[in-house]
């Protein structure tokens, strides 16, 4: 079955599975206990904790183990502002971060925390004029992306670092959930002082992710108990999924140069053939740096939702820039902030190639999406306002 969905998750890898499985049967110690199957367990913890700074560039003692990216973004994001409210009460983050950023900081801002969303440009690049307008002595955090899920765009997170450190004393925080293993993902070179991850997205468990806490950053905690994290994250670890994070995070950066040229292809093809082939069809985002597999497109005339069932209906899975939350279809917030009009971003669809993609995937949306805008269109024409 086509599956061009991989910025939602990932299959798990069988070198991942395999990894796992031994600390899902023999070696199922906790790793907070003394004896030896505790032990083994921990090593197993350890062992991980050190793959995944590898592949990030950071000390393993700089890797806080979270259940998943959205739990590293609400940990940054709660946690700095919370330890840091003597300091100022002003965050800035962009107007095309994750629900996980957005809704962290719109929490916060119900609790009397000021919040300034960056807009972007139509490339979905962040406004730097604007960051650096809002940076002030009362600013605490600066959260900015690494590459965006829906579109694609790559933020240049070290020049928000340099502009956030030269005008206030904010924490850097990055979502580098899409980044990993896409692109050269370095913490220190990003010069970030947090940085969340998330499993899944590289052929690694769902559930499991990791907060990046630089040496010497000091947030508070979320999730109080045990103490293990660092006291940052207590609970007993998921030793499995973590062992599975570190294998597919190792994998991912060793494969990450030759895959993100073979994606290049694969999603340029895709894109080409389907401007050449549909009219009123326009891709969102496509002048900026962006993720190596990821198309977003919107469709003059129809509604994302039935492209996608329609895809769907020929076993072909993909998303779109719509969430349809209790009955109503929002159009993305991501599009909306790139100056897509309602209209144009109810018609859009978000292709992302991944690993197990091969030219037969791009082949079968070649073949169907034209054939179904046609019959959409004739079905139900509707008159697009520009
Ligand atoms: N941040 C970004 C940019 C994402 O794309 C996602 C996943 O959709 C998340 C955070 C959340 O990660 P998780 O699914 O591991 O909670």
């Amino acid at each position: 079955m086509p599956y061009l969905d991989h910025a939602a998750t990932t299959p798990l890898r069988d070198e991942v599975l395999e990894a796992m499985l031994p600390y899902l049967k023999e070696s199922f110690g906790n790793p907070a206990s003394v004896y030896a199957a505790g032990r083994q367990a921990k090593k197993g913890l350890e062992e991980a904790r050190e793959k995944v700074a590898a592949a990030i560039g950071s000390e393993p003692s700089e890797v806080i183990f979270t259940g998943g990216g959205t739990e590293a973004d609400n940990l940054a994001i709660k946690g700095a502002a919370e330890k840091l409210h003597d300091r100022g009460n002003h965050l800035i983050t962009s107007s095309i971060e994750h629900h996980a950023v957005l809704y962290s900081s719109e929490w916060l801002e119900r609790r009397g925390h000021r919040i300034t969303f960056l807009p972007v440009d139509s490339s979905a690049m962040v406004d730097l004029g604007a960051l650096e307008s809002a940076c002030s002595d009362e600013t605490i955090l600066v959260s900015v992306m690494a590459a965006n899920n829906e579109v694609g765009s790559i933020q240049p997170v070290a020049e928000v670092a340099r502009i956030a450190r030269e005008r206030s004393r904010a924490l850097v925080h990055t979502d580098a959930v899409q980044g990993l293993g896409k692109i050269p993902l370095d913490v220190k070179e990003l010069d970030a002082d947090l940085a969340s991850f998330s499993a899944h997205k590289i052929g690694g468990p769902k559930g499991v992710g990791a907060l990046y806490v630089r040496s010497g950053t000091h947030i508070a905690a979320s999730v109080h108990g045990g103490g293990q994290e660092r006291d940052l994250r207590s609970g007993t670890s998921n030793v499995a999924g973590i062992v599975g994070f570190g294998e597919a995070a190792r994998l991912a950066v060793l494969e990450a140069e030759d895959e993100a040229k073979r994606l290049a292809k694969l999603r340029d093809r895709l894109e080409a053939g389907l401007l050449a082939s549909i009219e009123g069809i326009v891709v969102n985002g496509g002048k900026s740096p962006r993720l190596p597999g990821t198309t977003n497109l919107s469709i003059e005339g129809v509604e994302g939702e039935s492209l996608l069932l329609m895809l769907d209906a020929k076993g072909i899975a993909a998303s779109s820039g719509s969430a349809c939350t209790s009955g109503s279809l929002d159009p993305s917030h991501v599009l909306l902030a790139m100056g897509v009009s309602p209209e144009m971003a109810h018609g859009s669809l978000r292709f992302s190639v991944g690993r197990t993609s091969g030219d037969e995937d791009v082949d079968a949306v070649l073949e169907a999406l034209p054939e179904i805008v046609g019959r959409l269109r004739s079905i139900a024409p509707r008159v697009v306002s520009r």
